[in-house]
């Protein structure tokens, strides 16, 4: 095996069109790339035709733009077909394969249906669960133009909803503390000027309003909220359950 010389990046976060993976996780990759951490975006499609772009270009102009509000070190847009995206292996392949070349760590994706939203959303997080797998199997390079197999350690679900509730079903949701970075993701989001025009302000108030409440029940001022595919597991109870508090002991922790 041939090392790829590809940069390696600590997570990706794929959607299905440019613009799901800011609406869904962009305060905490903004986040993440201010922490030092390197940052991919993969979206499966350009997301066109729609009705307010002028075509392919301008939207990945707008991609572009939003890869860089959030600190992104990769975006890449696949060639799958906006509207009938399907999981099929050969589009598991194709997204396996920016997998291997970029060997992430953490991989975050869709989790669920969007009903009344784009069906491609749930064939999103079928490919992607599928290319997850497919990354790490061995005796098959014929399909991964000989990229060496990379074993994905972690894998998220986001909530594209802009409403904050949960994903049934799974054990483990935890929300990450955007505070910080909440105004990087309006941003980006903003970037998208071709989805999101003046008639559409109103969308600006619901992904505040989603990140204030979801960040909220946490004790944030905001948060995104995402589901860990396996149980999380915890060295330091009490940083966990209470990440505010800082590292201080008993007593020197200002009453935490
Ligand atoms: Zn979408």
């Amino acid at each position: 095996m041939t090392k790829t010389d590809y940069p390696q990046l600590d997570v990706i976060a794929v959607g299905a069109h440019p613009d799901d993976v800011e609406i869904a996780c962009g305060g905490t990759l903004a986040k993440l790339a201010k922490q030092g951490y390197k940052i991919g975006i993969i979206d499966l499609t350009d997301g066109e035709p729609t009705p307010g772009s002028r075509g392919p270009e301008q939207r990945k102009a707008e991609a572009k733009a939003a890869a860089d509000a959030i600190g992104a070190q990769v975006r890449v847009i696949l060639d799958l077909p906006n509207r009938r995206l399907f999981d099929s292996f050969e589009a598991r392949v194709l997204l396996a394969k920016e997998f291997r070349k970029y060997r992430p760590k953490i991989v975050i994706g869709f989790g669920d249906k969007t009903p009344m939203a784009s069906p491609d959303h749930w064939q999103a997080m079928l490919i992607t669960d599928a290319a997850v797998f497919y990354s790490r199997l061995t005796k098959w390079e014929q399909h991964f133009d000989n990229l060496p197999v990379h074993n994905i350690s972690a894998q998220l679900y986001f909530r594209l909803a802009f409403e904050p509730q949960s994903l049934g079903g799974f054990l483990s949701h935890f929300t990450v503390d955007i505070t910080e970075t909440l105004e990087a993701k309006i941003a980006a989001v903003r970037c998208y000027a071709s989805q999101f025009p003046a008639t559409k302000e109103h969308v600006f108030d619901r992904i505040r309003g989603a990140a204030l409440i979801a960040g909220s029940a946490s004790g944030f001022h905001a948060g995104e909220t995402f589901v860990s595919t396996r149980s999380l597991g915890v060295k330091d109870l009490v940083k966990a359950v209470l990440p505010s508090c800082g590292n201080s002991l008993a007593g020197a922790s200002g009453g935490c």
